[in-house]
Parts: structure tokens; C-alpha cells; sequence
């Protein structure tokens, strides 16, 4: 006789002992599969986006020191935080997500945030930046470690060998890491990133990383949507552990990042550049602190008005904007494979 098959509703996000993590289908949750399909429709490649301009623009002095000090802080930060991302992703949500469907996404995931690295590799070599500067700058700019370190704990705790999901502290301390980073790194420490990039490429500046930050902001925003329903489908599936006293302590967490980010939009522009100031900066970060807090079921905190509501209008433009079309490119050609 062969063994039972697999039903959908034996499968669970974490801590699955009735389904081999190895069957995609049948497929629960669609979620997962459809962020999937929607990042496959996305590809594009950092070293196919024009940087002569922003070559030109950097070499020429047409920055002013302030803005040359916000795009380098910038880089400085997402240069570490693309590789953490990747490394969290894949040794610690990639173990313990017990999920055929997820995980598939997670190894979706993992390749974009190569191609983010990639994408900063890209942008040091095409300007000629100190790369030790760009690369080591986490070390260096204790507004960029604190960040950093922030992240990096949640990390250690579940790659401790003792780890473990079973309990309900594991459950909780995992949580933490998945709101840590789907939720803060990525919907909250990106975003100010994203806004001082975005807002020079407005203006005509740097528009070859403006580009790219836009492709990865499209990115991003899936990476941010799975992680939400992940949390979210883990808080269903596991009531106990969604207690008051963890979402007291999540809000507490989001609000130490509100003030981590804040402290590091005054090192990145600590007189403002045009158009940008500490204090929009503050407002905008508590103004994304509360969207993402709504997303996974707490009250908004802060209750800021959106200084930039400019960036929500970047947010939905990129969709429309297909890699391959914008270009010529023999990608499509070559994909065709040939016996000879
Ligand atoms: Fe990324
Ligand atoms: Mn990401």
C-alpha cells in the first residue's frame, strides 16, 4: 500500500511534523506562491542600468558636500543590510520555516538580495568609491552598527544550537526575528534609504542608483507583503503565543528603530539637504512605523501625517516599469537553450 498522501490542511508555517517540508503540492498557502510569481515578473540585473550620468554627476562636483555625505551614508548602510538580509533569510527563516511554498519564496528572496549586494558592488566600482569605506562603514558610523547590532541579535538567538520553535518562547523569539526583519529592517530602516535616493532622482541627481534603488524598492515591497502574511499566518496558527505581553514588547521594539532610524537620518543629513530635513525625516519614519504596525495587527503609535507623500506615488509607479522592455537586451534570446 502506498503511504497517505499529503492533505493541504495537514501543512503548517513552522513546527510541521505531519507534512515532508519537501512537498510543494498540494499547495496551502497560494500566498506564498503568488509573491513568488510576482518576483519572477520583476528580474533585472544592477550592471544593465546606465551609470555614465551619475558618473559625470558625482565627478563634477555638482553635489553639494551634503548631498555627497546623505549618498554615501546611504550606500554605507544598505551595503551590510542587503547581506544580512540574505544570511538571515537563509540561515535562520529558511530552517525553520517547516513550508514547501515558503521556502520557495525564501530561496526567491535569497537570489534578490544577491542581486541588491550586487547592485552596491555595481555603484562603488562604476563611481570609483573607496570601497573599504562603503563596504566597512557599519563598523565605522556607530549609527549604521547600532542598526546593525539591532538586527544582528535577533539573528544569534536563533542560530544558537538549543533553537528550538516547539516552545512557546522559541515561537516568540522567532516572531521577533521575522518582525525584526520583514517588518523594521526592510519596512522601516529601508525606507528613509529609499526617500534620500529617490528624492535626488526627482531632481534629475544620480539617477542610474536612483533607478536601481527603484527596482529594489519594488522588490522590497514583496519581500515586506510575504513576511507580513507569514507573521501573520503564524499568529493564526498559534494564538497562545500572540500574548499581550508580546505585542507590548514588539511595539516597544518598533519603537526603539523609530529612534534608531531617527538617529540616523541626523548623521546622514545633519543640516537637511533641499527638499529634506531631520525633522521630515522623524515624521516620515514614525508615519511608516505605524503602516507596518497596522499590517501585523497592532494600533499605529504615532499618528505622524507623511511629510513625503511623493514616495507613496514612487511606490506604485515601479510596477509598470518592465527591466527587459526599457532596454535592448538579448536576455530573451538567449534564454532559448540550443543542441548542437
Ligand atoms: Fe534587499
Ligand atoms: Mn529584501
Amino acid at each position: 500500500m502506498p503511504a497517505q498522501r499529503v492533505r493541504a490542511g495537514d501543512k503548517r508555517l513552522i513546527n510541521c511534523g505531519a507534512v515532508d517540508v519537501n512537498q510543494l503540492m498540494p499547495l496551502k498557502y497560494t500566498w506564498a506562491w503568488e509573491h513568488y510569481q510576482n518576483a519572477l515578473s520583476n528580474h533585472w540585473v544592477p550592471s544593465e542600468v546606465p551609470m555614465a550620468r551619475d558618473i559625470e554627476t558625482w565627478r563634477t562636483g555638482r553635489l553639494s558636500d551634503a548631498e555627497r555625505l546623505m549618498v554615501m551614508r546611504n550606500l554605507g548602510f544598505f551595503a551590510t543590510a542587503e547581506s544580512l538580509v540574505a544570511n538571515n533569510a537563509v540561515l535562520a527563516i529558511f530552517r525553520f520555516v517547516t513550508n514547501a511554498e515558503c521556502r520557495q519564496y525564501l530561496l526567491r528572496q535569497a537570489f534578490e538580495e544577491a542581486v541588491h549586494t550586487h547592485a552596491f558592488h555595481y555603484i562603488v566600482q562604476s563611481l570609483g568609491l573607496d570601497e573599504g569605506e562603503v563596504f566597512n562603514m557599519y563598523r565605522e558610523v556607530p549609527a549604521i552598527g547600532a542598526k546593525d547590532e539591532f538586527e544582528m541579535e535577533l539573528t544569534a538567538d536563533v542560530l544558537r544550537p538549543d533553537f528550538d520553535t516547539g516552545t512557546p518562547e522559541g515561537a516568540q523569539r522567532f516572531l521577533d526575528n521575522l518582525i525584526g526583519y520583514y517588518v523594521i529592517m526592510e519596512g522601516i530602516f529601508f525606507y528613509s534609504g529609499f526617500a534620500m535616493v529617490l528624492s535626488l532622482h526627482s531632481r534629475n541627481r544620480m539617477t542610474g542608483i536612483g533607478e536601481q534603488f527603484q527596482y529594489i524598492l519594488r522588490d522590497e515591497t514583496i519581500h515586506l507583503n510575504f513576511g507580513v502574511d507569514l507573521i501573520n499566518g503564524i499568529r493564526e496558527e498559534n494564538p497562545e503565543v500572540w500574548t499581550p505581553a508580546f505585542q507590548r514588547r514588539t511595539a516597544e521594539r518598533i519603537d526603539r528603530a523609530v529612534l534608531l532610524e531617527a538617529a540616523y537620518a541626523r548623521d546622514a543629513l545633519p543640516g537637511g539637504v533641499l527638499g529634506l530635513s531631520p525633522e521630515a525625516f522623524d515624521a516620515y519614519v514614525r508615519h511608516v512605523a505605524d503602516r507596518r504596525l497596522e499590517r501585523i495587527g497592532l494600533p499605529a503609535a504615532y499618528r505622524a501625517p507623511n511629510p513625503f507623500p511623493w514616495m507613496s506615488e514612487t511606490i506604485d509607479l515601479p510596477k509598470e516599469k518592465n527591466f527587459f522592455e526599457s532596454r535592448v537586451t538579448e536576455y530573451r534570446s538567449n534564454a532559448t537553450l540550443r543542441w548542437e
